[in-house]
């Protein structure tokens, strides 16, 4: 099975309507849609890239294990491999470039609880928290290199390149795409922060992606090594800064780590950590308007061609009894909460534009029909629940199976405050009085 057909996979199953919680393991997991075929969940396992298989990182174990694989890497292998991975081959290999900088600066300690939360390492932020590895490897391939530069994230990503075999070699446009990325960054105004270097890496179009919080996460990653850092806050390849100083922010609203969170375009590039890193390379500017032909073409790289697959429409039945005309009070409808679930609300009545609607006992495992339902409201633990909801006649997952219903039977008044809501989250506020969805 191809790489992008498990990116395919794994993206429709990554989607919140399938998170649960599991009980009986305490944890997070996600349901397989329908949709897909158990041959090919069968493939997505084979290829070690099954949903649900989680790794719990120990902290002396990850440091051990990101020592060992990054020393059989030589800086410039990370380095080349990360410029393949800014075009030509999957984002996952720039995750080389940032194991090997981590690997070099980090010194030997043991696990230090960062304040409240005691799972995360206080010098190296190493998360011991159970992850699913094929996420983690989706996210790598996807979007960049792990978040915040997690030793355990670096060292599931060293793993997922010595399962890739060959390491790639930078092409020219991958040069060519590094070059324009510091071009871009050196001409920006004075002042200018990471969001708008982000925005106007975003619209020259520079990544094999069309998507906004990428270009982010390169400048989190070029940050992190240091290329955009300051005096105070230095990257990896400068020195090694912990983890609790990195988590120091100008003020709350800034979400990146430091460096990125204090550096802006007026204290510029840090030469002296590009001749560090890649010291073979030509990084002067290069002119964007003259921007070569892309090699491969975006559509043959593995997000460009990721982000051209289109779900299929989703076609949602009709009912014989759904008559036609907006909304009005004894109308029921059917809410699908996901593939192979659906429950039920009555609506009470129309209040301007919005349905004042209520959630129906039933739970059907296809689109119900008008014989099917049952007009008894299903309340939340604490009461009665209804809510205002807008767009019920627009959306395509709620749609409406009979008319002229009698009121459903109650066991106590309607409640006097009722909340608003959109046709689209009914499917998860079901979940409010329906604990077993
Ligand atoms: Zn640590
Ligand atoms: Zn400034």
């Amino acid at each position: 099975m191809d790489m992008v057909a498990q990116l395919w996979m794994l993206k429709q199953i990554y989607q919140d309507e399938n998170r649960y919680f599991d009980e009986a393991s305490g944890q997070w997991l996600y349901r397989i849609p329908k949709t897909i075929p158990p041959e090919d969940l069968e493939a997505l396992n084979a290829a070690g890239h099954g949903p649900n298989q989680m790794f719990l990182p120990s902290h002396g174990k990850v440091l051990e294990e990101l020592a060992r694989r990054s020393a059989a890497w030589s800086l410039q292998e990370a380095a080349n491999a990360f410029l393949a991975g800014l075009w030509s081959a999957p984002f996952l290999w720039q995750s080389a470039l940032t194991a090997k900088v981590l690997a070099m600066g980090i010194p030997p300690h043991s696990h230090e609880p960062f304040g409240n939360s005691a799972d995360t390492c206080a010098v190296c932020g190493c998360l011991e928290r159970a992850v699913d590895v094929a996420q983690e490897w989706y996210f790598c391939m996807t979007e960049g290199t792990p978040l915040d530069g997690d030793p355990s994230g670096n060292v599931l990503a060293l793993r997922e390149m010595e399962k890739m075999g060959s390491r790639p070699m930078p092409v020219d446009y991958d040069v060519w795409t590094f070059r324009a990325v510091l071009a871009v960054i050196r001409s920006m105004p004075p002042h200018a922060r990471y969001s708008k270097v982000r925005d106007a890496l975003w619209k020259e179009k520079l990544l094999p992606t069309s998507k906004k919080w990428v270009y982010g996460k390169l400048l989190e990653t070029l940050s992190f090594l240091g290329i955009l850092d300051t005096e105070e806050y230095p990257g990896m390849a400068v020195s090694f800064t912990p983890y609790w100083k990195r988590e120091e922010r100008p003020n709350v609203r800034v979400e990146v780590q430091a460096p990125l969170a204090w550096w802006d375009s007026s204290i510029g590039i840090h030469e002296g950590v590009l001749e560090k890193i890649f010291p073979w390379i030509d990084i002067s500017p290069v002119d964007l308007a003259k921007r070569p032909t892309p090699m491969p073409p975006l559509c043959r790289t593995v997000t460009g061609c990721l982000e051209q697959k289109r779900a299929p429409r989703k076609s949602y039945p009709k009912s014989p009894d759904a008559g036609k005309g907006p909304a009005r009070a004894g109308d029921v409808y059917a809410v699908c909460i996901r593939e192979g679930v659906w429950v039920t609300i009555y609506c009470h009545r129309i209040e301007g534009n919005k349905a004042v609607v209520e959630f129906l006992e039933g739970v059907f495992e296809e689109f119900p029909g008008k014989g099917q339902i049952q007009l008894l409201a299903r309340p939340r633990r604490d009461g009665r629940w209804l809510t205002k909801a807008s767009g019920i006649d627009r959306h395509p997952g709620v749609r409406r199976v009979a008319r002229d219903m009698e009121a459903p039977k109650v066991a106590s008044p309607e409640p006097e405050k009722l909340s608003f809501s959109q046709a689209g989250s009914l499917k998860s506020l079901a979940w409010w009085c329906f604990g077993e969805l």
